[in-house]
């Protein structure tokens, strides 16, 4: 995904993608448009989209007849209508002062290019039955006026903003996928429980792309299948072509040869179905099962395990994730900013003075902990716990995760009465207690930090 753009524009109503379009034209198509919403969600929708090139100032009228002459350049460019509908129009004069400013609309409009006319009340009887002209001393007709849809000539620039290059490469690829067909082959989609991992249908066919659902079962026959000399004899090429394999003898922690050897089979295997099936590509999400059958190498330990094995600290790696220490650590790990930041302003204060204080009069360490740092910093004790307890009493999110869905907390339990569990009335009970808890909690802090400043 792009990380980067040299111009972002916010809002994709006529004047983002109209601003999009011309940065592309004049050469900056390194820009990117953030519309919270739709193209067009804004003013853009609801305009009636009439438009004209008449205006006082000529740098306005000459901006607005350059913009309609786009209507069609980026019509043909996007392939999108813009609807434009040329009716040309009439502007009346009921006074001499009024019929004035529009004879000097029109000779502004001849160095401009804007093609106007002045014309008698009743050749503009004649192009519109319904006005009357004895009321009107004269009248101006222009050429460059009418409506258009707002919407499609939103979507029109947006489209046409796309690089010429980039266009011509992304049809030569719909043009190629399409005349040629590919199949994509999958083992066992989904199979790791994730919908995020799975290619919908209804937006791959389209493409020209069709999917082969594989069996990762049938993987692993296939696999104990391929001959040792045809392993050897891909690691063998894969070493030739420049790739390093840091190999060891401890299966478990370590990657050895023998596991190299079975990837390079289950490989063989995976590209000899592929084939069978007339697949271009394909794809495996390793099962948990075939990670057990066969070495994965892309499942990695994770770098808890890595540091601690690294440093001898455990023989073998650990199963960390969905256990209560998982979840320990996620909630240590989100929570202990909130301990630390009221520690840190309470012990900022602290006069380190009063300890040596203590010490000259003859108070042991411990003693000096418990009579002067603690009682001085205990606000900051007391705001920490309170801050850290009035979150994850109702934290759901991280056990869930880390967890696995299997550790429940408070928070878990109340969400299940609102999802799954379908009561709602327990659910709200036990959030009100939970309310009622936290509510009490901060009535203590509130009176203790008030006893305490009295105290001070
Ligand atoms: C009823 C009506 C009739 C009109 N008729 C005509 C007419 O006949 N002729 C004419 O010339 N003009 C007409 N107008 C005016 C014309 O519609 C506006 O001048 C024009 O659409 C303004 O375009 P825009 O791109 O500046 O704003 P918008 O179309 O409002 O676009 C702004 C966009 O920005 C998005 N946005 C806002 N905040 C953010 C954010 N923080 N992050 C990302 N995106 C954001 C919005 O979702 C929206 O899509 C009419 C307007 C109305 C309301």
């Amino acid at each position: 995904m792009q990380t980067t753009a040299r111009v972002v524009v916010i809002g994709g109503g006529v004047v983002g993608c109209s601003v999009l379009y011309h940065l592309a034209k004049f050469g900056w198509t390194d820009s990117v448009l953030l519309e919270r919403d739709e193209l067009t969600s804004g003013s853009t929708w609801h305009a009636a989209g009439g438009m004209h090139t008449i205006n006082g100032d000529p740098n306005v009228a000459k901006l607005q007849k350059y913009t309609i002459d786009l209507y069609k350049e980026i019509e043909e460019l996007s392939g999108e209508p813009t609807s434009l509908h040329l009716t040309g129009g009439v502007l009346l004069a009921a006074t001499e002062a009024r019929f004035d400013w529009l004879k000097s609309v029109v000779a502004k409009g001849r160095y401009l290019g804007i093609e106007a006319k002045i014309i008698t009340p009743e050749r503009a009887h004649e192009l519109m039955p319904l006005l009357d002209p004895s009321c009107f001393v004269g009248a101006l007709e222009t050429v460059v006026d009418g409506h258009l849809d707002p919407s499609g000539t939103t979507r029109a620039y947006a489209k046409a903003a796309v690089p010429a290059k980039a266009k011509s490469v992304a049809q030569k690829i719909a043009t190629d996928l399409r005349t040629r067909k590919s199949i994509m082959g999958i083992f066992d989609e989904g199979c790791m429980g994730m919908y995020n991992a799975i290619i919908p249908d209804e937006l791959l066919f389209p493409t020209g792309v069709y999917k082969e659902r594989l069996s990762q079962s049938a993987l692993y026959a296939a696999a104990r299948d391929v001959s040792d000399a045809e392993a050897r004899a891909v690691y063998q090429w894969l070493r030739r072509k420049g790739m390093k394999f840091h190999l060891g003898v401890n299966e478990a922690t370590d990657l050895t040869e023998r596991q190299v050897l079975w990837q390079c089979k289950t490989y063989i295997a995976a590209l000899r179905i592929a084939d069978e099936f007339g697949c271009e590509t394909i794809g495996i999400q390793y099962q948990q099962g075939l990670k057990d059958l066969l070495p994965a190498s892309d499942l990695v330990e994770g770098i808890l395990n890595k540091i601690l094995t690294g440093l001898h600290i455990i023989p073998e790696p650990l199963q960390i994730l969905y256990t209560d220490t998982a979840v320990l650590i996620g909630m240590t790990y989100v929570y202990l900013p909130l301990m630390v930041l009221p520690l840190f302003a309470a012990i900022d204060r602290f006069d380190f003075r009063l300890i040596e204080a203590g010490y000259d009069l003859y108070a042991g360490r411990l003693t000096v902990l418990r009579r002067v740092i603690l009682p001085i910093i205990r606000p900051g004790i007391v705001a920490g716990s309170i801050l850290v307890f009035v979150p994850s009493l109702g934290a759901y999110v991280t056990p869930r995760v880390l967890g696995g869905g299997k550790k429940m907390m408070i928070g878990n339990f109340i969400e299940l009465q609102f999802g799954a569990g379908r009561n709602w009335p327990l659910g709200s009970a036990l959030a009100l207690i939970l309310l009622l808890i936290v509510g009490i909690a901060l009535i203590f802090y509130v009176r203790a930090s008030a006893s305490e400043n009295k105290d001070g």
